[in-house]
């Protein structure tokens, strides 16, 4: 059974709060000589027919390589570009946030924290002015100076930054890493979002403050019930932080479920191929394995492979997987995968493969 009929692998629920169905983005390209003579308009197929649902109270991994399209779906899910087709819903309902007073007060609702702290504040400005102004922008200032003051001790107390007269007049250069990034976190905060959209949030900081601020954006989850999109190229830290785990490839997502699942028990090849370049000194990986797990570069968006997209790099790949893209079918605890070894009755006259590890000896 495909679940293509229906967006995300789960059941629809009152506790989704922004979904994503058939997002498309094609950014197109400007035409050179040799497109005039050729009367043809290319473009980056950067996100095709993304469907995924982020629910209250949990944490969604969104795992592929540089270039999959992942923080393109992130922008999209933040309105920052107009979509190619497909729809985005917040509260059950369709959003576009357009300009102004809409878009405003869409981003009340749905926060982005971008990968580089260093980027996202301004440098000639205190954290002080930085959270000051998305209170006001907010309308979540307060009355007066003293309420002012408590609401900016609150949103710093909630990252860590304690206490908060210590880091209030900081500029952004006298904090670490870590400490911008909290203070971008508590800037998105200030708004009092529902879905916070976290691009490779912790990428660009030290290895060992990585941990802390991903078990800050865990806490937050937890006592603000929000929702949380995690960009990320390292799947290992999916199956550590979040609920649910979606891989991209190329721009489509090739494989959702379980985050423990999807990690432990990849069904997808590409997926495979992520755990496999992972680094972990406890598993040793046979060279028949490394082999299987297949190898080279990312299409490319302008002209993606036709049928499914992995196909040159994947070491399973059959005629069909050529020609036909495949949907995506339902494998075993909502775990699903885009891929033509799962879809038993047609390629090995038997019926629908239900878990990956039986597909994989069926397909040898
Ligand atoms: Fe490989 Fe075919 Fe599956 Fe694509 S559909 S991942 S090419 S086996």
């Amino acid at each position: 059974m495909t679940t293509s009929d229906h967006p995300g692998h789960a059941p629809s629920g009152t506790d989704v709060v922004l979904e994503a169905r058939g997002v498309t983005k094609h950014f197109p390209l400007r035409r050179t000589a040799r497109d005039l003579v050729a009367r043809r308009r290319r473009s980056v197929h950067a996100v095709d027919d993304v469907s995924l649902r982020l629910r209250r109270g949990t944490v969604t991994a969104l795992v592929g390589e540089s270039g999959s399209g992942k923080s393109t779906v992130a922008r999209l899910l933040a309105q920052l570009h107009p979509l190619t087709s497909g729809e985005i819903r917040l509260g059950g309902e369709p959003a576009v946030a357009g300009r102004g007073r809409s878009f405003r007060r869409y981003v009340r609702r749905v926060q982005l924290i971008f990968q580089d702290p260093f980027a996202s504040l301004n440098p000639v400005h205190t954290v002080r002015y930085h959270l000051t102004r998305a209170l006001k922008i907010h309308g979540r200032a307060g009355s007066g100076e003293t309420e002012l003051e408590q609401n900016l001790a609150d949103l710093l107390n909630r990252v860590q930054l304690t206490p908060p007269q210590q880091f209030l007049d900081k500029f952004p250069h006298e904090l670490s890493g870590g400490q911008r990034q909290r203070v971008a976190i508590a800037r998105a905060l200030g708004a009092d979002p529902q879905v916070l959209l976290a691009d490779e949030p912790v990428s660009m900081l030290d290895v060992s403050i990585r941990l802390g601020v991903l078990n800050l954006l865990r806490d937050l989850k937890e006592r603000l019930h929000l929702a949380i999109l995690y960009i990320t190229h390292d799947i290992a830290s999916a199956r550590y932080f979040a609920d649910t785990t979606l891989v991209m490839y190329a721009g489509r997502i090739v494989e959702g479920g379980d985050s423990e699942r999807v990690t432990q028990h990849p069904a997808h090849p590409y997926t495979q191929l992520l755990i496999a370049s992972a680094p972990d000194p406890d598993r040793v990986v046979a060279e028949e394995d490394q082999e299987e797990t297949g190898t080279g570069e990312p299409p490319s968006l302008i002209t993606p492979p036709a049928g499914c997209r992995f196909h040159p790099r994947c070491p399973k790949a059959m005629e069909r997987c050529r020609t036909e893209p495949p949907p995506r079918f339902d494998l075993s605890d909502g775990q699903w995968a885009a891929c033509w070894l799962y879809d038993g009755a047609a390629a090995n006259g038997t019926e629908p493969v239900a878990d990956p590890a039986t597909a994989k000896e069926a397909t040898r």
